[in-house]
């Protein structure tokens, strides 16, 4: 990985807007480790999600149809 993209990466997490998330289950299948759909059929950010691990995570935002998935500062 882009040691630029590391930086981005460190102390951000991502988050799903589901009000905008129309349930394609893109995000879940291509990036598994951190996405799932819930009972709702929308997705939702696993609670262990470790995007820095996954590296998946940028490649869910700039695929998702919807535009739901941001990357937030994390707390
Ligand atoms: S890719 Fe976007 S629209 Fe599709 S399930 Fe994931 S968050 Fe929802």
């Amino acid at each position: 990985m882009d040691p630029k993209d590391e930086q981005k990466l460190a102390g951000q997490k991502v988050v799903v807007d589901q009000s905008k998330c129309i349930g394609c289950g893109l995000c879940a299948s291509t990036c598994s480790d951190v996405f799932e759909l819930d009972e709702s059929g929308k997705s939702k950010v696993k609670d262990d999600a470790d995007c820095e691990k996954a590296g998946c995570c940028q490649e869910a935002v700039d695929n998702c149809p919807a535009k739901a998935i941001s990357w937030s500062k994390q707390d």
